[in-house]
């Protein structure tokens, strides 16, 4: 096989590693190629008929997101919330309805999806994305970096590794990185990796017809949170949210039963009548996940200075939402991140 060479090499299409191939195209940098492991570009940004599956929200002060949208010339608009919604808290206890605040608006979504923020941000430069090309190691040779893929070898003078820093650490490092390195790495919980989602369309919005915004909030049963996931137009209805990671160990038809059963309780039978149902477990998914996963709620504190420094004199740097002294972990912070990373591999 024969080697590939490219001024900078960008490891993975995710909303970060693409960030920065937007900004180096923007620059008038075209020597560049992205790597991506995967079999389609987004990463955690993936939407299956309608569902997000993976990122859907920011808030008005993710002003990365909001920059690029108003330069993608995307639009955005608020999560559907009127009507009454449903907390479960307790087993013991009936639901709580209540409805929330008109004064205080919900989070932003993206028009036509989260995917289609990739889809508008890799036009340009879609031709020098490589998928299905996993790298493995990383080694210098001479005055340039040798990147080994199940793909061949790439040659480059500089490269982003966007990958999570937890599931980095499966690549190979040549020389080896110090242990303080690889130990921020490993120790670095890759955000909702542990994240089960499921969205269902339908027909109709049933549960708007009767008042209901499509929230459950449950602290116990099956969903964890649920919302409203109709489109932009409002002309295509769903409902998405997140599984209780309690029914991971469950066969998939079960698990389903489950959700099924627990919606109808609270949003009624018509649940039963979707279109389609689409569901994802992230833990399962290598490509963001790792064996030693935990289940963490709260957005870490991420931002190590660590990833912030160049290594492999000067020729390898890390980006990535977890990188991100800014809104880490978010969508925002996977774009700052990407934004740095282009300013300083030009340096
Ligand atoms: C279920 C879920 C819900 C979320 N909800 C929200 C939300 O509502 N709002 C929000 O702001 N954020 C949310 N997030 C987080 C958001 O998705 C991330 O912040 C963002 O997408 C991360 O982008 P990234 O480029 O840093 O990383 P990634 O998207 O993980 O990209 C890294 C890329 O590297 C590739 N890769 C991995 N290993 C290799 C390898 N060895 N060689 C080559 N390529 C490799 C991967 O396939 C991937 O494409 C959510 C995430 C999930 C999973």
């Amino acid at each position: 096989m024969s080697e590939i060479s490219s001024k900078y090499i960008i490891v993975g299409a995710g909303l970060s590693g693409l960030t920065t191939a937007y900004q180096l195209e923007k620059t008038g940098e075209t020597d560049f190629i992205i790597l991506e492991s995967r079999n389609r570009i987004g990463g955690r940004i993936h939407t299956c008929d309608g569902i997000d599956l993976g990122a859907t929200w920011f808030q008005p002060h993710h002003q990365n997101v909001s920059n690029l949208l108003d330069e993608l010339e995307l639009s955005r608009f608020h999560q559907f919330s009127k009507g009454r919604s449903v907390l479960v808290y307790s087993t013991m206890a009936p639901e709580h309805y209540f409805e929330s605040d008109s004064n205080t608006p919900s989070a932003f979504r993206i028009a036509g999806s989260s995917s289609k923020l990739i889809q508008k941000l890799a036009a340009p430069f879609s031709n020098r994305i490589y998928l299905e090309t996993a790298v493995s190691e990383i080694s210098e040779r001479g005055d340039a970096l040798s990147l080994q893929t199940n793909k061949g070898i790439f040659i480059a003078e500089k490269v982003i590794v966007t990958v999570p820093p937890k599931i980095a650490t499966r690549i190979t490092f040549t020389p080896e990185l110090s242990e303080v390195v690889m130990r921020a790495m490993d120790g670095t919980h890759t955000w909702m990796s542990n994240a089960m989602k499921v969205g269902m369309t339908f027909k109709r919005p049933f549960w708007r017809n009767k008042n209901l915004s499509g929230t459950v909030i449950g602290q116990v049963g099956a969903v964890t949170e649920l919302y409203d996931h109709s489109n932009f137009e409002d002309n295509t209805f769903a409902l998405m949210g997140f599984v209780n990671e309690g029914l991971r160990d469950y066969s998939s038809e079960e698990r389903k039963e489950r959700i099924l059963d627990y919606l109808t309780k609270y949003l009624g039978k018509e649940i039963g009548d979707y279109l389609s149902y689409e569901e994802k477990d992230w833990s399962q998914d290598w490509n963001t996940s790792c064996e030693t996963i935990k289940s963490v709620y709260m957005s870490p504190a991420y931002g190590n200075p660590i990833f912030t420094k160049a290594y492999m004199k000067g020729r390898l740097l890390f980006s990535g939402a977890e990188t991100s002294p800014l809104y880490g972990g978010y969508m925002d912070g996977a774009i700052y991140s990407g934004i740095l990373a282009a300013q300083k591999v030009c340096e």
